[in-house]
Order: C-alpha cells, then structure tokens, then sequence
C-alpha cells in the first residue's frame, strides 16, 4: 500500500513536472508531455528582417511575435516553433539588414516547415504576425491549405478590432493614429516595453517618418510599389513619442486576446472534422464526373 502510494506521488510528479515551451529547450524525452499538454498545439511566431526607422531593432517584428508567443504560453500552455523571419519583404530590398527570399521559396518554405511540424506530432498550428507586409502573403497561405488533404490545421491568428481597447490606446496615444504604421509611436513603444535596450530612441527624430505620397496618379488602384512611394525610408509614424507604458497596453491586449483563440485553438475539434469532410466530398466529386 505504502510503495503503491509512492509511486502514485512520482506518477503525479512527473505528469505536473514543468516543462518548457519553446521546441529548442525541450528534451526528445519531454515531447510526449508537450504534445499531450499542449493539445498537439503549437505557435508558429512569424517576423521579419528589415529596417525599423532610424531607432528601432532589424528583427522588431520578430522579437514582438516572439514575445507575445512566449506570454502566451505562460497563460496558456503551447509548444513554441524556433525563430522564423521568412516572409513578403519585397519593398525594403534596398536596405541593408532586410532579408528577403524568393517569393515561391517563402510559400514552399512555410508549407515544408508546417509539414515537418505535423510529423512531429503536432496537428494544430497557430500563426502568429508581427510583420505588416505578411498578412496578404499568410492568407493566400491559409487557403493554399485547401489544395490538398492534411491531417493538421493551420489557424491564422487575424484580430477584428476590439473597440474598449482601441479606447484605450487613443487616449494614451499621442500622435496621428493615421500615419503610424511602421516603426511609430506603437511600434516603438512596443520594443520600449519589450526591449529598451535594442531602441536608440536619441535616433528617431533623424528621419522623416511622414507619408511623401509620391504615387497619387491613379486612384483605386494597387500597385507593389506603393509603399516605396510612400515610406522609402522603412519609418512611417513617429518613433520619438513611443512610450514603455503605451507598449505594456499593447503587448498585454494581444497577448490575452492571442491567449484566448488559443484556448479555443485547443478545444477545437470541428476545423479538421469540417477538413476532412470537404477533402472527402472532393473525392466523390472527383470519382462521379
Ligand atoms: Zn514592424
């Protein structure tokens, strides 16, 4: 009765035993307990490599998505994929420190780097974005999904606006919400809360970050160039009026709500039973005619 006891405690201890998240500081010997913990479910933290104003960080899209993966995982417990900075960068090709592969390279690879994940037991993968020039590329990917049959999900995390919180960041806020989409006041804050150390804040007023509108000939249509025509320096807000504490209110917003689809990411049964019925009526219809 006695020894039963005991090996009852160094069952439950070893079941409770803390493990890391992040796939680089696991044991092989840990992964049954990872998959099992995490529900077969991992985030994949996507960033990039390019020019953050004249301050900011090369790698600021993926030190965000980095961190708020690993937040998450506290709340929330999931495997954590390694650094991944391969996406769409086109537009900031004639900065150095940009990294930018071939666009059919960047699909292959993000299909090939999901499969090998599959194969290590997991079935759920969460997309997480810190970089703005990805999120057409990611879609496309997701419906790139549809093409052929898999025995995983790739969900996308693609945040509709949360009114209370969008409050909140205006009244903290206090530049032009408008012009600041890329090494701004929110950006910046963002890194200054994460990562003070990698912002040289004395450098952010040595650019401009305005919107020179040098493309308006023709309107409503889109052209690749858009962005270059617009901010070819890679600075489009204001840097200089980031905030440590505008950037707390940000990281702890995405971090809850990123935590909570992945709550239900985990519970999730309906996604892959839905996929395995169209690739099964895909089949039908593919016998019939
Ligand atoms: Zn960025």
């Amino acid at each position: 009765m006695r020894i039963l006891f005991i090996f009852l405690i160094l069952g439950l201890n070893s079941f409770s035993q803390e493990i890391p998240s992040k796939w680089e500081e696991l044991t092989a010997s840990d992964w049954p307990q990872a998959l099992e913990k995490s529900k077969r479910t991992i985030i994949l933290p996507i960033g990039i490599l390019e020019k953050h104003g004249p301050q900011g960080p090369i790698g600021s899209d993926l030190i965000r998505a980095k961190e708020w993966a690993e937040r998450v995982s506290d709340l929330e417990y999931a495997v954590i994929f390694p650094d991944y900075f391969y996406g769409q960068v086109n537009e900031a090709r004639h900065i150095q420190g940009t990294f930018s592969l071939p666009s059919d390279l960047t699909m292959k690879l993000l299909e090939a780097t999901c499969k090998e994940i599959a194969r290590n037991g997991f079935n759920k993968i969460l997309i997480i974005n810190g970089h703005g020039g990805n999120p057409s590329f990611l879609r496309y990917f997701v419906q790139n999904q549809m093409e052929s049959q898999r025995d995983y999900v790739i969900y996308f995390y693609d945040p509709e606006g949360d009114p209370e919180y969008e409050k909140k960041l205006a009244a903290q806020r206090t530049s032009d919400a408008a012009g600041d989409m890329h090494a701004g006041e929110r950006e910046t804050s963002e890194l200054l809360y994460l990562r003070p150390e990698l912002v040289q804040m004395e450098k952010s007023t040595s650019e401009s970050g305005k919107d020179q509108m040098r493309l308006k000939n023709i309107p409503n249509i889109y052209r690749g160039i858009w962005w270059y025509a617009s901010f070819p320096k890679h600075y489009a807000g204001r840097g200089e009026t980031g905030t440590a504490e505008l950037g707390k209110l940000i990281t702890d917003h995405q971090v809850s709500s990123i935590a909570k689809a992945l709550k239900s990411i985990k519970e999730d049964t309906e996604t892959l039973n839905l996929q395995n019925q169209y690739f099964d009526d895909v089949r039908k219809s593919s016998t019939e005619n």
